[in-house]
């Protein structure tokens, strides 16, 4: 149980979608939630009409949003760095070490970097990102001109990686938990008929959106079916080499 919590994230969502319950578990129990989103979301649509400058925008707000339902208290905080063209470059590094060193998180969550199969390269990015950020935010000697600026060098005590390749930990949530997840969720509108709805098959005539949160309580109940709990959120824990 943390403190303070931080979630390293490619895109607006990826944290509610991840790791979204175990967020709302923690702000209930009074840890204090920040938001670190690398890219502007600009690409997250299906619709060649929209501007992508409107979009990021619009997502911008969407995830501060978000992240008040999970019981965020904390920042959010924008690399914006072009959707879909994130790398794990030093200077990328260092803005992620930057706010490591601000927030002071006991635990950061984030991207599985070692994920097998999985497609979108700003999420290995962004897993990279949230890895390399820690080590560089514990070590004086990486980025040293942010000392001067009297951030001190920060050594967080867990890292959890969602959609992980090897699941060796899991948080148990409540069902309110869970529920403050599909709120959180539904406060990324812009996203609802590209990620959310296409997802989740509606049965007969149900309504699509019954469909959408019928999946996020199967997903949550089949995790918790691994974790031997009633729901949870699985992840892989880095705690050792801390
Ligand atoms: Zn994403």
């Amino acid at each position: 149980m943390p403190h303070v919590a931080l979630a390293v994230v490619a895109h607006p969502d990826d944290a509610e979608f991840q790791c979204g319950g175990t967020l709302a578990k923690w702000a209930r129990l009074g840890a204090v939630i920040h938001h670190l989103v690398l890219t502007d979301g600009s690409k997250g649509t299906w619709d060649t009409g929209v501007d992508p400058a409107e979009l990021a925008a619009r997502r911008r707000g969407e995830q501060v949003r978000a992240a008040r339902a999970l019981g965020g208290s904390g920042d959010v905080t924008f690399l914006d760095r072009i959707d879909g063209e994130l790398v794990s470059d030093l200077a990328t590094r260092d803005l992620v070490c930057e706010v490591m060193r601000r927030v002071r998180p006991d635990v950061v969550v984030g991207h599985d970097p070692w994920a097998r199969y999985r497609l979108h390269p700003d999420h290995a990015a962004a897993g990279r990102l949230c890895i390399e950020g820690v080590v560089a935010a514990r070590d004086p000697w990486f980025a040293p001109e942010q000392l001067a600026e009297g951030l001190e060098p920060h050594r967080p005590g867990a890292i959890l990686l969602f959609e992980p390749d090897v699941a060796d930990h899991a948080e148990s949530l409540t069902p309110a938990d869970l529920e403050r997840r599909i709120e959180a969720l539904l406060a990324h509108e812009s996203q609802h008929h590209t990620t959310h709805l296409p997802h989740s098959a509606a049965a007969g005539d149900e309504d699509p959106y019954e469909a959408f949160r019928r999946r996020e309580w199967t997903l949550a109940e089949d995790a918790g079916t691994w974790a031997g709990v009633g729901l949870a959120e699985a992840f892989h824990l880095i705690d050792d080499q801390l």
